[in-house]
């Protein structure tokens, strides 16, 4: 579904994704980790088409991405901090993605908006909101529109721990329909029960992309921070 290759970026001197090569497939939870600064942000950008490579190619399906975002409308992406006018309601906020992504009502998914509780707060402006329900607006957006993939970056991050649980669960249920996710996140036990792949980043090389039954066996290892520190 998604295909690396050979894929690099510069930022001036510094190499911020050196040749990464990857395949992603349906159904695989792909946890991608490594120290600030390994490159995750540059590699998840670079699949949204928000960063355009040096060299490389990568493949959503067949098609390629080269810095090019219209290719994402198959993408949902929850960003680490979502970026929102100040003014904009958050009801507009939702009518917006369904009308750009082209999504019939009965396509919709309204899960997270339900659980969320978020229908009360439509016609509140974004700059009215916590830090927390902005959180929970970024993650029912990504998944909204029913997308094939989706990107999480840091996703429970700022969300109270109702909310946390709510969030997994979720990504759980999408994992079982077969769609490919890509998840970043500091807190590895939150990662556990989700993850079927770990890649891991340093200094923007890639240093293992292994299924998580790979890595449980190799190191003898169920919790994927003990495993991860056995292995490096
Ligand atoms: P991570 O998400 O793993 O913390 P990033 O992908 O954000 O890492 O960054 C990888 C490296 O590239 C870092 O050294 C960072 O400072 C650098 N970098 C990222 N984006 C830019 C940019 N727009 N301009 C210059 N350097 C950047």
């Amino acid at each position: 579904m998604i295909r690396i290759e050979n894929l690099t970026k510069r930022f001036k001197k510094l190499q911020a994704l050196g040749d990464i090569n990857a395949l992603f497939n349906k159904g695989q939870v792909i946890s991608l980790i490594g120290p600030n600064g390994s490159g995750k942000t540059t590699l998840i950008k670079s699949i949204l088409g928000m960063v355009k490579p040096d060299s490389g190619c990568i493949y959503v399906d067949t098609k390629p991405i080269n810095g090019d975002p219209s290719y994402r409308s198959q993408i949902g992406y929850m960003p680490q901090i979502g970026h929102y006018p100040d003014n904009m309601k958050v009801g507009h906020l939702f009518n917006m993605m369904k009308n750009i992504r082209k999504v019939s009502d009965a396509a919709l998914d309204t899960d997270l908006l339900v659980k969320f509780n978020l229908v009360s707060i439509f016609d509140k402006p974004m700059r009215t909101l916590s830090g927390g329900t902005r959180q929970k607006v970024s993650a029912a957006l990504a998944f909204y529109f029913n997308p094939d993939i989706l990107i999480l970056d840091e996703p429970t991050a700022g969300l109270d721990p109702l909310s946390s649980e709510i969030l997994k669960e979720k990504i759980i249920e999408e994992k079982k329909k077969n769609k490919l996710i890509l998840i970043t996140s500091h807190i590895l036990s939150d990662l556990d029960e989700l993850t079927t792949h770990v890649m891991y980043l340093q200094e923007g090389k890639m240093i293992f992309l292994k299924d998580i039954g790979t890595l449980r066996q190799e190191t003898g290892q169920d919790r994927l921070g003990k495993a991860i520190a056995r292995i490096m």
